[in-house]
């Protein structure tokens, strides 16, 4: 797969290299990963926040929800809006709202995500989340006598239980006990990284996951892939555990010096030196290290937790890593029979209108007669190539996902989720194995955008 550019990104002048781990350098086969999430949350709604037992009937769909999607907490609704926040998408609960529905609810179909009651849904938990919500919501609407609290009420207690079960060890002790149900094992991931050690990159590890954590996924997926390595800590020059992110980048933390045996911490205000920590900050690794910001780049696959902080405080390049994207790409190719033909319709369309606004002209501007049937003629036919329209935009919508269609768009505009990803990735790709294609001191640029004007 390509990596694709926003910004320019010279990688000759990159000196560093830092990494998120979980889902940027270890990925996770996310469709078992985020059913574990869904049943660890639904056991904690139960036994800590004393849902009733019904819920853990609810059964998981990954495709029920996708990264980028809004909630709506006060209407127990779920919608996908453009980079224009216009919403293409919404469904109550389960239930797919219609567009009447939409505009009696939104007048006028735009919402204003700033309004507390709009929640954005990029966390690494965003599937599991959606989908428990929805379920609650449907089930709040057709059982009145369980007395579920408001949506707004339920969003928050989804929230509380995700976090939890992130939190409190409940999925790492599971995900450690049977690492290759969860975890992708990549050996061209190792490949990648230890090339751009081959040309003098420096690799830094900065994951909010604890050390045991780290250690027990990175003994698994990198270090029996090594070829001129002996040990991914050897790979790495540094290892940042618990880092708090997006805290790392915006305030100043203690350093603590983790012993990789031991895995026992002492206080360390002293210059950051190779090896493994926890906690500290970004500015002081930087100044430590003799690096310029724009020195070094950091990947991750979480827009808030990882990279719009980062971009905002600090002068690090940035990349995201997008699952998403390996079969969004390959959905856009095999559709593209449909978008010419979505096209040929459209200029059909738009020649019949003008052969309309020219039988207007006649009649309004030269004063000639024009008969009422031949007008009503070409109306028929434009409703004729809207039906073709409509079948095709069907057919190609179904090779994406089957609720929610494309990830990064929205109808005619990028999805709100692509308008970040533009905003404040200087490049983004779907895993690091992409690195592959290209020379370690590539030169990526932007292809030129074009606007209205120039096409
Ligand atoms: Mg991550």
């Amino acid at each position: 797969m390509a990596i694709y550019v926003n910004r320019v990104l010279n990688m000759k002048h990159i000196k560093a290299i830092g990494f998120d781990m979980d889902h940027t350098l270890v990925r996770y086969h996310s469709d078992v990963f985020e059913e574990l999430t869904f049943n660890e949350t639904i056991r904690k709604l139960v036994t800590e926040l004393n849902y009733p037992l019904e819920i853990e009937k609810f059964e998981f769909d990954f495709l029920k929800a996708v990264r980028g999607l809004i909630v709506d907490m006060e209407y127990g609704n779920i919608i996908k809006v453009s980079l224009y926040n216009k919403i293409k998408n919404a469904y109550h609960g389960g239930r797919e709202l219609t567009y009447r529905e939409q505009q009696r609810i939104y007048k006028g179909s735009s919402v204003d995500l700033s309004e507390e009651r709009y929640l954005s849904i990029d966390t690494a938990f965003s599937i599991a989340f959606t989908v428990v919500f929805a379920q609650l919501v449907d089930l709040k609407d057709n059982k009145p006598e369980l007395d579920l609290p408001p949506y707004q009420e339920i969003a928050a207690d989804v929230l509380r239980s995700v976090d939890m079960v992130h939190r409190d060890g409940s999925l790492k002790d599971i995900v450690t006990a049977d690492l290759d149900k969860y975890v992708i094992k990549d050996p061209e991931t190792v490949e990648a990284l230890e090339r751009f050690v081959t040309y003098g990159k420096k690799l830094w590890i900065i994951t909010n996951s604890d050390y045991n954590y780290t250690r027990a996924l990175l003994d698994h997926t990198i270090t029996p892939f090594l070829k001129n390595h002996k040990h991914w800590s050897d790979l790495f020059e540094l290892t940042v555990t618990l880092a708090a992110k997006p805290r790392f980048f915006t305030e100043k933390l203690p350093f603590l010096k983790v012993d990789p045996e031991t895995a026992m911490m002492e206080n360390w205000d002293k210059k950051i030196e190779p090896g493994i920590f926890q906690g500290g900050y970004a500015l002081k690794l930087q100044a430590d290290m003799g690096l310029k910001g724009d020195e070094i780049l950091y990947l991750g696959d979480h827009i808030y937790g990882d990279i719009l902080r980062l971009k905002k405080s600090c002068d690090w390049r940035t990349a995201l890593v997008i699952e998403e994207l390996d079969q969004e790409v390959q959905a856009y190719k095999s559709t593209k029979e449909y978008s010419i033909e979505i096209d040929n319709l459209m200029a059909q369309k738009i020649s019949l209108e003008k052969e309309v606004d020219d039988l207007y002209a006649k009649e309004h501007e030269f004063k000639q007669s024009v008969a009422k049937d031949e007008v009503l003629a070409k109306f028929d036919e434009i409703e004729k190539i809207d039906r073709q329209i409509g079948k095709q935009i069907k057919q190609y919508e179904k090779h994406f996902n089957p609720y929610w269609g494309e990830v990064m768009r929205a109808g005619a505009e990028p999805s709100v989720f692509a308008s970040q990803i533009e905003r404040y990735a200087c490049i983004y790709m779907t895993k690091i194995a992409d690195f592959n294609g290209y020379n370690p001191r590539h030169y990526y640029r932007p292809k030129k955008r074009r606007m209205a004007h120039e096409m």
